[in-house]
């Protein structure tokens, strides 16, 4: 009796484990100074809720305005005055729910999904919106706002398994705000529902599937537009050395829109430059570092014993990668370079070429990110449960 009463108790724990680890906190509109917004239900109905309980019942006929106002979220409809209250959570109350959000002064309405609360950033004077919305929805929605529509269907399914990975990998990222993740780049882009059927197809047939290491442990999913025939190692662009994220020769996104890049740079302005690296500037013949060739990626542009790292001089002159040659061109220097992003992990443009020759997503992912598995996050947190 005890040890069935154990093992319910223990499936419970799993249970309130999983519907937590399957809800998201998302900080939309994040940094945008927003004090005032009008809520309306897209789709299914919303109970409005403050700190004093229930406020009221919402379906698509109603709309609602909210306003920052001394401090407190004032609320009104277009007959009724609500009050002012500290905080207010929108929670759907169908089996889908979705809701628009038209911020006042902006001709932008924007649709999300799930629930939104609404909290005071007191000190700023503005609320913040929080979409606390089903993974697999948020996941939809970074895809779209990632990589477009344009796509084929197997490349969305890798990339909402590296979206739903990066999310849950990033998960406290911006604890100390009170969410999970913001909607900007600096987390992952989310823009708003996703328009496109294949897209929540593709999360919903990859439901749960995450990648992890060796040690069941989520990986560092990068991805970026186009390696130029080469990924990189992760150590050549960050200091943490990974495993899994190793050279790969890619022949397939050597056709592709960001394949090959150039930009011509004054000669006086490059040669300054390497001076200012530690080239000798006495003695420094006029053709020394005018003419470098990159056989395969390198991490050092490495000429009259001075070795300066690809990736900082990417940065420096802000090029599309870190993999280029360098050409002499009368008063120029040419720099003929290929790919664009850092180069770690998945090439994007190779992916969907992949996937347009009819590799699964599991085999495309298996390419890039080197002895991986993917996983139901039902034994992730299993996992963790155990150990
Ligand atoms: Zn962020
Ligand atoms: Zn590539």
């Amino acid at each position: 009796m005890l040890k069935k009463l154990i093992i319910l108790i223990y499936i419970v724990i799993c249970l309130i484990q999983l519907s937590f680890a399957e809800i998201v906190n998302i900080g939309i509109y994040h940094n945008s100074k927003i004090t005032s917004f009008i809520f309306h239900p897209e789709e299914g109905n919303y109970s409005v809720f403050t700190e004093q309980g229930k406020l009221l019942d919402l379906d698509k006929s109603e709309l609602l305005e909210l306003k920052y106002i001394n401090n407190r979220v004032h609320i009104k409809s277009l007959d009724k005055d609500y009050g002012s209250f500290k905080k207010v959570r929108f929670l759907g109350t169908s089996y889908k729910n979705a809701f628009k959000v038209k911020i006042t002064g902006s001709k932008n309405i924007k649709i999300y999904e799930d629930n939104l609360f609404v909290n005071l950033h007191g000190y700023y004077n503005y609320f913040q919106l929080i979409n606390n919305i089903e993974i697999d929805n948020y996941v939809a929605g970074v895809v779209e706002s990632e990589v477009g529509r344009s796509p084929p269907p197997e490349y969305f399914k890798l990339q909402a398994i590296i979206c739903r990975t990066y999310a849950l990998k990033n998960i406290k990222r911006h604890q100390s705000e009170g969410f999970s993740l913001c909607d900007k780049v600096h987390c992952q882009a989310y823009n708003r529902k996703p328009k496109s059927v294949l897209i929540k197809e593709a999360a919903n047939k990859t439901n749960g599937i995450v990648i992890v290491d060796s040690d069941i442990n989520l990986i560092v999913a990068t991805f970026y537009s186009n390696c130029g025939g080469e990924t990189a190692k992760s150590e050549e662009v960050w200091r943490q050395s990974l495993y899994y994220l190793r050279t790969v020769k890619d022949t397939f996104c050597l056709h592709e829109n960001n394949a090959v890049w150039s930009k011509k740079i004054p000669k006086s302005k490059w040669t300054n430059y390497l001076i200012s690296h530690g080239f000798p500037k006495e003695n420094l013949k006029p053709e020394c570092g005018l003419e470098y060739f990159q056989n395969c990626r390198e991490q050092f542009f490495n000429d009259q014993n001075v070795q300066i790292q690809f990736t900082k001089i990417r940065t420096d002159f802000r090029l599309k990668s870190a993999q280029f040659n360098v050409i002499p061109n009368g008063e120029f220097v040419t720099l003929e370079g290929k790919g664009f992003g850092h180069g770690v992990g998945l090439c994007q443009e190779g992916a969907m070429r992949m996937a347009k020759l009819g590799h699964s997503y599991i085999d495309i992912l298996h390419f890039y990110y080197k002895n991986v598995h993917m996983i139901d996050l039902e034994y992730l947190d299993f996992f963790k449960a155990e150990f």
